[in-house]
Protein backbone atom coordinates (compact mmCIF):
# COMPACT_ATOMS: atom_id res chain seq x y z
CA UNK A 1 0.00 0.00 0.00
CA UNK A 2 0.95 3.27 -1.17
CA UNK A 3 1.39 6.07 2.04
CA UNK A 4 -1.32 8.36 1.75
CA UNK A 5 -0.47 11.96 -0.15
CA UNK A 6 -1.29 13.83 2.91
CA UNK A 7 -2.85 12.61 6.07
CA UNK A 8 -5.13 14.88 7.55
CA UNK A 9 -6.25 15.99 3.67
CA UNK A 10 -7.09 11.79 3.27
CA UNK A 11 -8.50 11.51 6.70
CA UNK A 12 -12.32 10.57 6.76
CA UNK A 13 -13.66 14.16 7.01
CA UNK A 14 -16.34 13.29 9.10
CA UNK A 15 -13.51 12.96 11.47
CA UNK A 16 -12.10 15.87 10.87
CA UNK A 17 -15.36 17.95 11.33
CA UNK A 18 -16.91 16.26 14.16
CA UNK A 19 -15.30 19.04 16.92
CA UNK A 20 -18.44 21.97 17.85
CA UNK A 21 -15.75 24.21 19.63
CA UNK A 22 -17.44 23.90 22.50
CA UNK A 23 -14.57 23.89 24.95
CA UNK A 24 -15.77 20.79 27.47
CA UNK A 25 -12.33 19.85 26.89
CA UNK A 26 -10.05 22.61 27.62
CA UNK A 27 -9.92 22.07 31.65
CA UNK A 28 -8.90 18.31 31.36
CA UNK A 29 -5.98 19.57 28.85
CA UNK A 30 -2.45 19.15 30.45
CA UNK A 31 -1.00 21.73 28.18
CA UNK A 32 -3.82 24.13 27.82
CA UNK A 33 -3.84 24.01 31.78
CA UNK A 34 -0.07 25.47 32.14
CA UNK A 35 -0.15 27.60 29.21
CA UNK A 36 -4.06 29.00 28.78
CA UNK A 37 -3.26 29.62 25.26
CA UNK A 38 -6.24 28.44 22.75
CA UNK A 39 -3.34 26.58 20.81
CA UNK A 40 -1.88 24.58 23.37
CA UNK A 41 -5.87 22.95 23.48
CA UNK A 42 -7.10 20.49 22.00
CA UNK A 43 -9.81 22.77 20.38
CA UNK A 44 -7.19 24.61 19.06
CA UNK A 45 -4.66 21.95 18.04
CA UNK A 46 -7.91 20.45 16.11
CA UNK A 47 -8.78 23.78 14.37
CA UNK A 48 -5.07 23.54 13.19
CA UNK A 49 -5.79 20.13 11.77
CA UNK A 50 -8.92 20.96 9.78
CA UNK A 51 -7.21 23.98 8.41
CA UNK A 52 -4.61 21.73 6.78
CA UNK A 53 -7.32 19.53 5.66
CA UNK A 54 -9.19 22.20 4.36
CA UNK A 55 -6.32 23.33 2.29
CA UNK A 56 -6.66 26.67 4.54
CA UNK A 57 -3.36 25.98 6.23
CA UNK A 58 0.47 24.60 5.03
CA UNK A 59 1.99 22.05 8.00
CA UNK A 60 4.30 24.47 9.17
CA UNK A 61 7.07 24.01 11.89
CA UNK A 62 4.58 25.80 14.10
CA UNK A 63 2.21 23.65 13.58
CA UNK A 64 4.56 20.61 14.09
CA UNK A 65 5.75 21.71 17.28
CA UNK A 66 2.46 22.10 18.20
CA UNK A 67 1.19 18.71 17.50
CA UNK A 68 4.66 17.45 19.57
CA UNK A 69 3.68 19.73 22.44
CA UNK A 70 0.67 17.91 22.88
CA UNK A 71 0.79 14.34 25.11
CA UNK A 72 -1.30 12.62 23.38
CA UNK A 73 -2.92 12.11 26.97
CA UNK A 74 -6.23 11.58 25.40
CA UNK A 75 -8.17 13.30 28.72
CA UNK A 76 -10.18 15.48 25.79
CA UNK A 77 -11.97 12.43 24.53
CA UNK A 78 -13.21 11.65 28.03
CA UNK A 79 -14.44 14.63 28.50
CA UNK A 80 -15.77 15.76 24.79
CA UNK A 81 -19.66 15.45 25.06
CA UNK A 82 -19.25 15.41 20.57
CA UNK A 83 -17.46 11.92 20.36
CA UNK A 84 -14.50 13.70 18.76
CA UNK A 85 -12.02 10.75 18.03
CA UNK A 86 -8.70 13.33 19.12
CA UNK A 87 -6.32 9.70 19.33
CA UNK A 88 -6.94 9.77 15.65
CA UNK A 89 -6.39 13.20 14.38
CA UNK A 90 -3.28 13.41 16.66
CA UNK A 91 -2.05 10.30 14.56
CA UNK A 92 -2.45 11.65 10.95
CA UNK A 93 -1.55 14.97 12.38
CA UNK A 94 2.10 13.82 13.77
CA UNK A 95 2.31 11.84 10.36
CA UNK A 96 1.36 15.02 8.73
CA UNK A 97 4.35 17.19 10.64
CA UNK A 98 6.55 14.63 9.96
CA UNK A 99 5.68 13.94 5.99
CA UNK A 100 6.09 17.30 5.49
CA UNK A 101 9.48 17.40 6.55
CA UNK A 102 9.28 20.99 8.77
CA UNK A 103 11.33 19.15 11.34
CA UNK A 104 13.99 17.52 9.94
CA UNK A 105 17.43 18.50 11.13
CA UNK A 106 20.58 16.08 10.62
CA UNK A 107 20.50 14.92 13.98
CA UNK A 108 17.08 14.53 14.48
CA UNK A 109 17.10 12.34 11.26
CA UNK A 110 19.95 10.43 13.11
CA UNK A 111 18.11 9.90 16.22
CA UNK A 112 14.90 8.90 14.32
CA UNK A 113 16.61 6.23 11.49
CA UNK A 114 18.71 4.69 14.56
CA UNK A 115 15.60 4.25 17.19
CA UNK A 116 12.45 3.87 15.12
CA UNK A 117 13.62 2.77 12.08
CA UNK A 118 15.95 0.46 13.39
CA UNK A 119 16.17 -0.42 16.79
CA UNK A 120 12.54 -0.97 17.55
CA UNK A 121 11.89 -2.58 14.30
CA UNK A 122 13.54 -5.73 15.81
CA UNK A 123 14.07 -6.31 18.76
CA UNK A 124 16.87 -8.72 18.61
CA UNK A 125 19.05 -5.45 18.25
CA UNK A 126 17.09 -3.68 21.26
CA UNK A 127 18.02 -6.73 23.36
CA UNK A 128 21.45 -6.44 22.25
CA UNK A 129 21.65 -3.04 23.24
CA UNK A 130 19.86 -3.61 26.61
CA UNK A 131 22.53 -6.27 27.26
CA UNK A 132 24.84 -4.07 26.94
CA UNK A 133 23.73 -1.22 28.83
CA UNK A 134 23.20 -3.78 31.42
CA UNK A 135 26.97 -4.42 31.57
CA UNK A 136 27.63 -0.60 31.86
CA UNK A 137 25.14 -0.64 34.62
CA UNK A 138 26.41 -4.06 36.49
CA UNK A 139 30.18 -3.97 35.95
CA UNK A 140 29.90 -0.33 37.70
CA UNK A 141 31.15 1.68 34.91
CA UNK A 142 28.14 3.77 35.70
CA UNK A 143 28.98 4.15 38.75
CA UNK A 144 32.60 5.13 37.89
CA UNK A 145 31.90 7.16 35.20
CA UNK A 146 29.12 9.24 37.47
CA UNK A 147 31.60 9.71 39.89
CA UNK A 148 34.34 10.81 37.74
CA UNK A 149 33.21 14.13 36.80
CA UNK A 150 33.20 13.47 33.47
CA UNK A 151 29.23 13.80 33.14
CA UNK A 152 29.86 17.83 33.57
CA UNK A 153 31.52 18.09 30.63
CA UNK A 154 28.00 16.64 28.52
CA UNK A 155 25.03 19.05 27.53
CA UNK A 156 22.94 19.29 30.43
CA UNK A 157 20.08 18.15 28.46
CA UNK A 158 22.44 14.95 28.19
CA UNK A 159 23.44 14.87 32.04
CA UNK A 160 19.92 14.31 32.50
CA UNK A 161 18.99 11.67 30.17
CA UNK A 162 21.90 10.07 31.70
CA UNK A 163 20.60 10.20 35.39
CA UNK A 164 17.07 9.10 34.52
CA UNK A 165 18.45 5.59 32.55
CA UNK A 166 16.45 2.97 33.82
CA UNK A 167 18.05 -0.10 35.33
CA UNK A 168 18.12 -2.68 32.64
CA UNK A 169 16.49 -6.46 33.95
CA UNK A 170 19.30 -9.08 34.42
CA UNK A 171 16.77 -11.36 32.26
CA UNK A 172 14.58 -10.77 29.74
CA UNK A 173 10.82 -12.75 29.09
CA UNK A 174 12.62 -15.25 26.52
CA UNK A 175 14.28 -16.53 29.24
CA UNK A 176 12.04 -16.20 32.13
CA UNK A 177 8.80 -17.79 30.28
CA UNK A 178 8.40 -20.89 28.55
CA UNK A 179 7.26 -20.23 24.93
CA UNK A 180 3.63 -21.86 26.04
CA UNK A 181 2.86 -21.98 30.30
CA UNK A 182 0.18 -24.67 31.32
CA UNK A 183 -2.72 -23.36 33.11
CA UNK A 184 -2.81 -24.29 37.03
CA UNK A 185 -5.96 -26.95 37.51
CA UNK A 186 -8.14 -26.93 34.55
CA UNK A 187 -7.74 -25.05 31.20
CA UNK A 188 -10.38 -22.85 30.73
CA UNK A 189 -8.98 -20.49 27.68
CA UNK A 190 -6.13 -20.22 25.65
CA UNK A 191 -3.92 -16.99 25.72
CA UNK A 192 -1.24 -15.23 23.68
CA UNK A 193 0.83 -12.81 26.22
CA UNK A 194 2.43 -9.56 24.40
CA UNK A 195 6.18 -9.00 26.02
CA UNK A 196 6.40 -5.51 24.86
CA UNK A 197 9.84 -3.55 23.78
CA UNK A 198 10.61 -1.67 26.42
CA UNK A 199 8.54 -3.17 29.08
CA UNK A 200 10.77 -6.61 28.22
CA UNK A 201 13.83 -5.44 28.70
CA UNK A 202 12.96 -3.37 32.08
CA UNK A 203 10.04 -5.48 33.67
CA UNK A 204 10.43 -8.67 32.06
CA UNK A 205 9.49 -9.20 36.07
CA UNK A 206 6.12 -8.01 35.13
CA UNK A 207 5.50 -9.92 32.42
CA UNK A 208 6.77 -13.25 34.23
CA UNK A 209 3.96 -12.02 37.22
CA UNK A 210 1.32 -11.42 34.10
CA UNK A 211 1.94 -14.90 33.02
CA UNK A 212 1.83 -16.58 36.62
CA UNK A 213 -1.64 -14.74 37.71
CA UNK A 214 -2.99 -16.13 33.60
CA UNK A 215 -1.96 -19.23 34.67
CA UNK A 216 -3.33 -19.40 38.51
CA UNK A 217 -6.59 -18.63 36.69
CA UNK A 218 -7.05 -21.15 34.17
CA UNK A 219 -5.47 -19.42 31.17
CA UNK A 220 -2.79 -21.72 28.93
CA UNK A 221 -0.43 -18.65 28.31
CA UNK A 222 1.75 -18.42 24.73
CA UNK A 223 4.66 -16.68 24.65
CA UNK A 224 6.64 -16.66 21.65
CA UNK A 225 10.37 -15.73 22.31
CA UNK A 226 10.83 -13.88 18.64
CA UNK A 227 7.80 -10.95 19.40
CA UNK A 228 7.47 -7.45 17.58
CA UNK A 229 7.04 -4.03 19.41
CA UNK A 230 3.42 -3.03 18.88
CA UNK A 231 4.14 0.28 16.57
CA UNK A 232 2.78 2.79 19.27
CA UNK A 233 5.65 4.51 19.32
CA UNK A 234 5.87 4.45 15.36
CA UNK A 235 2.50 5.68 15.19
CA UNK A 236 2.37 8.16 17.88
CA UNK A 237 5.59 9.82 16.12
CA UNK A 238 4.11 10.02 12.75
CA UNK A 239 5.84 7.17 11.30
CA UNK A 240 2.35 5.18 9.73
CA UNK A 241 4.29 2.84 7.38
CA UNK A 242 6.27 0.93 10.03
CA UNK A 243 3.66 1.22 12.42
CA UNK A 244 1.48 -1.04 9.54
CA UNK A 245 4.46 -3.04 9.29
CA UNK A 246 4.73 -4.01 12.95
CA UNK A 247 0.83 -4.22 13.20
CA UNK A 248 1.02 -7.09 10.03
CA UNK A 249 4.22 -8.90 11.47
CA UNK A 250 1.99 -8.86 15.03
CA UNK A 251 -1.21 -10.45 13.44
CA UNK A 252 1.06 -13.42 11.38
CA UNK A 253 2.64 -14.32 14.77
CA UNK A 254 -0.86 -13.78 16.54
CA UNK A 255 -3.29 -15.05 14.75
CA UNK A 256 -6.54 -13.81 16.66
CA UNK A 257 -8.51 -16.95 15.63
CA UNK A 258 -6.34 -19.00 17.76
CA UNK A 259 -6.39 -17.39 20.95
CA UNK A 260 -9.28 -16.51 23.23
CA UNK A 261 -7.05 -13.10 24.00
CA UNK A 262 -4.15 -11.72 23.24
CA UNK A 263 -2.89 -9.80 26.27
CA UNK A 264 -1.05 -6.92 27.42
CA UNK A 265 0.08 -5.50 30.75
CA UNK A 266 0.74 -1.89 29.25
CA UNK A 267 -1.38 0.61 28.93
CA UNK A 268 0.31 2.63 26.16
CA UNK A 269 0.65 -0.04 23.70
CA UNK A 270 -3.20 -1.62 24.38
CA UNK A 271 -4.45 1.71 23.58
CA UNK A 272 -2.79 1.08 20.12
CA UNK A 273 -3.41 -2.85 19.90
CA UNK A 274 -6.76 -1.99 19.96
CA UNK A 275 -6.92 0.08 16.58
CA UNK A 276 -4.72 -2.20 14.31
CA UNK A 277 -8.18 -2.35 11.95
CA UNK A 278 -7.82 1.51 11.30
CA UNK A 279 -4.40 1.32 10.67
CA UNK A 280 -4.72 -1.49 8.13
CA UNK A 281 -7.47 -0.08 6.85
CA UNK A 282 -8.06 -1.09 2.74
CA UNK A 283 -5.54 -3.68 3.44
CA UNK A 284 -7.75 -6.39 1.55
CA UNK A 285 -5.26 -8.93 3.17
CA UNK A 286 -5.17 -7.67 6.74
CA UNK A 287 -7.84 -5.17 7.64
CA UNK A 288 -10.35 -8.41 8.17
CA UNK A 289 -8.14 -10.29 10.53
CA UNK A 290 -7.26 -6.97 12.02
CA UNK A 291 -10.94 -6.42 13.03
CA UNK A 292 -10.59 -9.54 14.80
CA UNK A 293 -7.55 -9.24 16.52
CA UNK A 294 -8.87 -5.60 18.15
CA UNK A 295 -11.41 -7.18 19.84
CA UNK A 296 -9.43 -9.85 21.21
CA UNK A 297 -6.77 -7.44 22.10
CA UNK A 298 -7.00 -7.44 26.20
CA UNK A 299 -5.37 -5.29 28.88
CA UNK A 300 -4.96 -7.59 31.84
CA UNK A 301 -7.02 -5.78 34.41
CA UNK A 302 -9.66 -6.01 31.70
CA UNK A 303 -8.81 -9.89 30.90
CA UNK A 304 -8.68 -10.83 34.82
CA UNK A 305 -11.97 -8.78 35.40
CA UNK A 306 -14.14 -10.42 32.80
CA UNK A 307 -13.24 -14.02 33.71
CA UNK A 308 -12.79 -13.58 37.10
CA UNK A 309 -10.30 -14.25 39.08
CA UNK A 310 -9.12 -16.72 42.14
CA UNK A 311 -9.26 -14.83 45.63
CA UNK A 312 -5.77 -14.93 46.95
CA UNK A 313 -5.94 -16.53 50.16
CA UNK A 314 -6.05 -14.16 53.73
CA UNK A 315 -2.46 -13.24 55.54
CA UNK A 316 -0.82 -11.75 53.13
CA UNK A 317 0.97 -8.34 53.43
CA UNK A 318 -0.44 -4.95 54.82
CA UNK A 319 0.14 -1.87 52.22
CA UNK A 320 -1.19 1.09 51.33
CA UNK A 321 -1.36 1.21 48.27
CA UNK A 322 -2.50 4.30 45.69
CA UNK A 323 -3.73 4.19 42.01
CA UNK A 324 -2.22 6.09 39.27
CA UNK A 325 -4.45 5.60 36.06
CA UNK A 326 -1.83 5.30 33.27
CA UNK A 327 -3.78 7.66 30.24
CA UNK A 328 -4.00 5.44 27.52
CA UNK A 329 -5.75 2.90 29.66
CA UNK A 330 -7.88 5.61 31.62
CA UNK A 331 -8.82 7.49 28.17
CA UNK A 332 -7.89 5.63 25.68
CA UNK A 333 -9.42 2.24 26.44
CA UNK A 334 -11.72 3.60 29.54
CA UNK A 335 -10.34 1.08 31.99
CA UNK A 336 -10.89 2.61 35.24
CA UNK A 337 -12.49 -0.37 37.43
CA UNK A 338 -10.85 -2.98 36.59
CA UNK A 339 -7.29 -2.18 38.09
CA UNK A 340 -9.37 -0.88 41.25
CA UNK A 341 -11.23 -3.30 42.03
CA UNK A 342 -8.09 -6.24 41.39
CA UNK A 343 -6.54 -3.85 43.87
CA UNK A 344 -8.88 -3.85 46.42
CA UNK A 345 -9.54 -7.64 46.46
CA UNK A 346 -5.85 -8.49 47.39
CA UNK A 347 -5.94 -8.92 51.02
CA UNK A 348 -3.80 -6.62 52.92
CA UNK A 349 -4.33 -3.95 50.84
CA UNK A 350 -5.80 -0.26 51.79
CA UNK A 351 -6.33 1.09 48.65
CA UNK A 352 -6.20 4.95 48.84
CA UNK A 353 -7.40 7.13 46.46
CA UNK A 354 -5.40 9.75 44.56
CA UNK A 355 -6.51 13.12 43.56
CA UNK A 356 -6.25 13.59 39.62
CA UNK A 357 -5.63 9.65 39.53
CA UNK A 358 -6.20 10.18 35.23
CA UNK A 359 -4.22 13.70 34.90
CA UNK A 360 -0.97 12.63 33.18
CA UNK A 361 2.03 12.20 35.07
CA UNK A 362 4.48 13.71 32.09
CA UNK A 363 5.74 10.07 30.83
CA UNK A 364 3.26 10.32 27.91
CA UNK A 365 5.45 7.39 25.89
CA UNK A 366 8.81 9.43 25.41
CA UNK A 367 7.62 12.65 26.14
CA UNK A 368 10.12 13.05 29.61
CA UNK A 369 12.27 13.11 26.81
CA UNK A 370 11.36 15.43 23.95
CA UNK A 371 9.53 17.95 26.30
CA UNK A 372 11.48 18.02 29.71
CA UNK A 373 10.33 20.82 31.07
CA UNK A 374 6.39 19.74 30.94
CA UNK A 375 7.16 16.59 31.60
CA UNK A 376 8.70 17.69 34.61
CA UNK A 377 5.96 20.37 36.14
CA UNK A 378 3.66 17.54 35.41
CA UNK A 379 5.21 14.64 37.30
CA UNK A 380 5.70 17.41 40.32
CA UNK A 381 2.23 18.00 39.99
CA UNK A 382 1.87 14.33 39.99
CA UNK A 383 4.46 13.69 42.98
CA UNK A 384 2.88 16.11 45.46
CA UNK A 385 -0.70 14.10 44.79
CA UNK A 386 0.93 10.92 45.62
CA UNK A 387 2.22 12.21 48.72
CA UNK A 388 -0.71 13.55 50.41
CA UNK A 389 -2.03 10.16 50.31
CA UNK A 390 0.71 9.15 52.53
CA UNK A 391 0.90 5.64 50.70
CA UNK A 392 3.91 3.10 50.44
CA UNK A 393 3.19 1.61 46.89
CA UNK A 394 2.05 3.54 43.88
CA UNK A 395 0.27 0.91 41.22
CA UNK A 396 0.53 1.43 38.05
CA UNK A 397 -0.16 -0.43 34.80
CA UNK A 398 2.31 0.75 32.08
CA UNK A 399 5.59 1.05 32.00
CA UNK A 400 6.41 4.73 31.54
CA UNK A 401 4.31 5.64 33.95
CA UNK A 402 6.40 3.52 36.37
CA UNK A 403 9.39 4.83 35.23
CA UNK A 404 8.38 8.32 35.46
CA UNK A 405 7.13 8.46 38.95
CA UNK A 406 9.82 6.24 39.97
CA UNK A 407 12.34 8.60 38.73
CA UNK A 408 9.98 11.63 40.88
CA UNK A 409 10.52 9.95 44.22
CA UNK A 410 14.08 9.52 43.34
CA UNK A 411 14.58 13.27 42.65
CA UNK A 412 12.25 14.23 45.92
CA UNK A 413 13.47 11.48 48.00
CA UNK A 414 10.78 9.75 48.89
CA UNK A 415 10.87 5.80 49.98
CA UNK A 416 7.88 4.55 47.57
CA UNK A 417 7.39 1.45 45.84
CA UNK A 418 5.83 1.28 42.51
CA UNK A 419 4.44 -1.51 40.88
CA UNK A 420 2.16 -2.85 38.47
CA UNK A 421 -0.96 -4.30 40.14
CA UNK A 422 -0.51 -7.32 38.56
CA UNK A 423 2.68 -8.03 40.68
CA UNK A 424 1.12 -7.18 43.81
CA UNK A 425 -1.49 -9.97 42.54
CA UNK A 426 1.07 -12.30 41.95
CA UNK A 427 2.76 -11.75 45.26
CA UNK A 428 -0.26 -12.35 47.15
CA UNK A 429 -0.85 -15.74 45.33
CA UNK A 430 3.18 -16.38 46.03
CA UNK A 431 2.55 -15.58 50.10
CA UNK A 432 -0.54 -17.36 50.40
CA UNK A 433 0.67 -20.20 47.82
CA UNK A 434 -2.61 -20.38 46.07
S1 LIG B 1 -4.21 14.68 24.11
FE1 LIG B 1 -3.91 15.57 26.16
S2 LIG B 1 -2.42 17.24 25.84
FE2 LIG B 1 -3.22 16.67 23.81
S3 LIG B 1 -4.94 18.02 23.45
FE3 LIG B 1 -5.81 16.20 24.39
S4 LIG B 1 -5.85 16.62 26.59
FE4 LIG B 1 -4.48 18.13 25.64
S1 LIG C 1 -12.96 18.38 21.13
FE1 LIG C 1 -15.02 17.94 21.92
S2 LIG C 1 -15.06 18.94 23.94
FE2 LIG C 1 -13.32 19.82 22.82
S3 LIG C 1 -14.14 21.64 21.86
FE3 LIG C 1 -14.34 19.99 20.35
S4 LIG C 1 -16.39 19.16 20.67
FE4 LIG C 1 -15.92 20.39 22.47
Amino acid sequence: MTPPSSHLKDLDYSVVQQCMHCGLCLPTCPTYDATKLERNSPRGRIALMRAIADDRLEATKTFADEMYFCLGCLACMTACPAGVNYAELFEHARAEAEQSGVLNSPKRNVIRAFTLRWLFMDLNRLQLVGHILRLYQQLGLQTLVRRSGILRLLPKRLRELEAITPEVQAKFSADLIEPVTPAVGEKKHRVAMLVGCAQDLIFSDVNLDTVEVLARNGCEVVTPSDQHCCGSLHAHNGEWELAQRLARKNIDQFPPEKFDAIITNAGGCGSHLKHYAKLLAGDVNYEPRAHEWDRKVKDIHEWLAQIGITAPPAGAREQVVTYHESCHLCHGQKITTQPRQLLKGIPGVELVELFESNWCCGSAGIYNLTQPEMAGQLLRRKMEHIRSTRCTVVATGNPGCLLQIVNGAKEQGIDLRVVHPVTLLAEAYRDGKA
